[in-house]
């Protein structure tokens, strides 16, 4: 006897990374957080916030974000949804476009949420293999024929990125709603905002958790055509972004010069951490986004994830077949960094009898 759906009864739960007691001494590398704080002109509006304020109901479509957002990126406000970290509205997406019969697509390894989603609407999932190096595999992308695909670009775990024009070929080629989720957008070198004026069937979706060192206040949008944006809306929460995030979020949003100072040192220490773990005979793929895919020497990248867990390090280790050897370990600050590689070379030296 169960409650619930069959469907839900056989659903593997989304698994977040560990999230440690606050005030606990880790260096968390794990779920690619920022290592910064955010913008201290957002700090400023979290403390000055009237707490008459929260005695009414927020905004019903966070204006407020609805309008920083088009300042900043540069696209009318009637085109800029928002919602309760860029979570909420994969979570619209999938129930708005799907269901049975209305597959959703995308390349794997990625982000694990979408088949989580996928599995709550009981839609069909196509999960198309990316090239071996991770290059997009457009046509099989096209044929699965998706009421809605995902591509996470950069992607999650790889820190790959597919051009704005690849990705240009693959909406021209679907029928159904291309969604690039571009969490990590902020640290590459490229994004696909233009492809909104040709493509009535894109959405792009960004969150501040990541480039703007607000993951806890949950904010994110997404960035498409109004009647895109209008079919969505029919599912969202009536109230999904709080005013406390509109409020904080709008400012971080607006404060682009700390962003961008904060970023690069990110993308900065990316390139410094690259090396100093291929010093190490490690295997680093070229990353564009705030964090790096790393195959420790040997492969053995459970033991080493778990010995970097007993020092006090956390790095992400994805319990996948396709991931089974390698490691995510977000880009942190430099004290971070010298902690890890002397962490790993203690561990690294200690491996006993193992083949690079
Ligand atoms: C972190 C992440 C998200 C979720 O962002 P939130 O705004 O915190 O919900 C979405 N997509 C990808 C690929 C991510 O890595």
């Amino acid at each position: 006897m169960s409650f619930f759906r069959p469907a839900l009864d056989s659903l593997r739960a989304y698994v977040p990374g560990r999230q440690p007691d606050p005030g606990a001494r880790v260096i968390k590398l794990n779920t690619n957080e920022n290592p910064y704080p955010p913008s201290p002109k957002a700090v400023a509006v979290l403390h000055g916030l009237d707490a008459d304020e929260l005695r009414r109901y927020p905004r019903p479509f966070g204006d407020e974000v609805r309008d920083a957002v088009g300042r900043v990126v540069g696209v009318d406000p009637t085109w800029v949804l928002a919602g309760n970290g860029s979570d909420d509205l994969l979570t619209m997406l999938v129930r708005a476009t799907t269901g049975p019969g209305r597959a959703v697509v995308y390349p794997t390894p990625t982000y694990v949420l979408y088949r989580t989603l996928a599995g709550i609407e009981e839609a069909p999932v196509v999960e198309v293999p990316f090239n071996p190096d991770f290059s997009l595999p457009v046509d099989r992308l096209v044929a699965a024929d998706g009421a809605l695909t995902f591509v996470a670009n950069p992607n999650s775990p790889s820190g790959t990125a597919t051009s704005r024009e690849r990705l240009g070929e693959l909406a021209d080629g679907l029928r159904g709603l291309l969604v690039v989720d571009e969490a990590y957008v902020a640290f590459a070198e490229e994004d696909a905002l233009g492809l909104l004026d040709t493509y009535r069937n894109v959405v792009i979706l960004r969150t501040l958790s990541k480039s703007h060192g607000l993951a806890g206040l949950r904010l994110g949008y997404a960035i498409a055509h109004p009647s895109v944006l209008e079919g969505l809306s029919k599912v969202k929460d009536s109230y999904n972004v709080g005013a406390v995030p509109a409020r904080v979020g709008s400012a971080a949003l607006l404060d682009t010069q700390y962003t961008a100072r904060t970023v690069e040192r990110i993308r900065r220490d990316r390139a410094l951490l690259t090396t100093a773990l291929e010093s190490l005979g490690c295997r680093v793929w070229p990353s564009q986004a705030n964090f790096l895919l790393v195959r420790p020497p040997g492969g053995d990248a459970a033991r080493v994830q778990d010995e970097l867990e007993q020092r006090q390090i956390l790095v992400r280790y994805f319990d996948e077949p396709a991931l089974t050897e390698v490691l995510r370990i977000t880009v942190g600050t430099s004290a971070d960094h010298r902690a890890l590689i002397d962490a790993l070379r203690a561990i690294l030296g200690s491996t006993p009898g193992t083949s690079p």
